[in-house]
């Protein structure tokens, strides 16, 4: 069983070793340079042109929570959405290519903004270690290395490290009603980050809880300035 996966997984990180340039959306016709996407699945989506507005969606959703500098989504979340189809290969279908794509796509909006202009280094959101080893890879770490790449600057992938609570802090966080009991998010590189303006990236926004608590580690390091942008912006109810 374990050997025909393995067989499987090898085949599908060879097949697309070998075509990198396939749409993230449908899986079958060809990336455009510049969307990424083909013509077909690029015509579904729905830009959120953020990254050119200082105050938008991403920064109301944040607002009063955590200061930022700046906050920008590429496309608004829509179910059944290429945009859907392409997270959901890059997450469960083992297509890492997909995160480097998206990335790349929103490195090269940011780098044409004058809100981000100013960052200097790429953070990822992490995953927690059990489920990377499963997955093999951190999509935001993918998508943070396409956004480093397109921007010029480096990424600290390692920056953030995402560990579970113990038992009785568990246990104090559920007296005190937080929604997200189980994980802490851990500065394990501060000063990697301290007296730089980061830019923390993730897949999706949705409640902003994660994104909040990242940024939150963040800024716990010395002089550090923070923007955040993601790939989709989604309604509060999706999770
Ligand atoms: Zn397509």
């Amino acid at each position: 069983m374990r050997t025909i996966s393995g067989v499987r997984r090898w085949a599908s990180d060879l097949f697309w070793a070998f075509y990198p340039e396939l749409c993230p959306g449908c899986g079958k016709a060809a990336a455009r340079a510049k969307t990424c996407f083909c013509v077909r699945c690029q015509s579904q989506l729905l830009p959120g042109d953020m990254c050119f507005l200082r105050e938008n969606e991403f920064t109301e959703r944040l607002w009063g929570r955590i200061p930022l500098e700046s906050g920008a989504a590429l496309y608004f979340f829509q179910r059944r959405s290429p945009l859907q189809r392409a997270l959901h290969r890059l997450k469960y279908h083992r297509q890492a290519h997909i995160g480097l794509q998206l990335g790349r796509l929103l490195g090269g909006q940011l780098k044409r903004s004058p809100f981000f202009r100013r960052v200097e280094a790429v953070v990822p959101v992490p995953l927690h270690p059990d489920k990377q080893q499963v997955r093999g890879y951190n999509q935001s770490a993918l998508i943070a290395s396409g956004v480093s790449e397109a921007m010029g600057i480096p990424a600290f992938l390692g920056a953030l490290e995402r560990r579970r609570f113990s038992e009785s802090q568990t246990r104090k966080r559920r007296m005190e009603r937080f929604d997200n009991v189980a994980e802490v998010f851990v500065l394990a590189q501060p000063g990697a980050v301290a007296g730089k303006h980061i830019l923390l990236v993730d897949d999706v926004l949705t409640t902003g809880a994660t994104l909040e608590a990242c940024g939150r580690a963040l800024v716990s390091a010395p002089d550090v300035r923070l923007s955040m942008a993601t790939v989709a912006i989604a309604t509060t109810r999706m999770r």
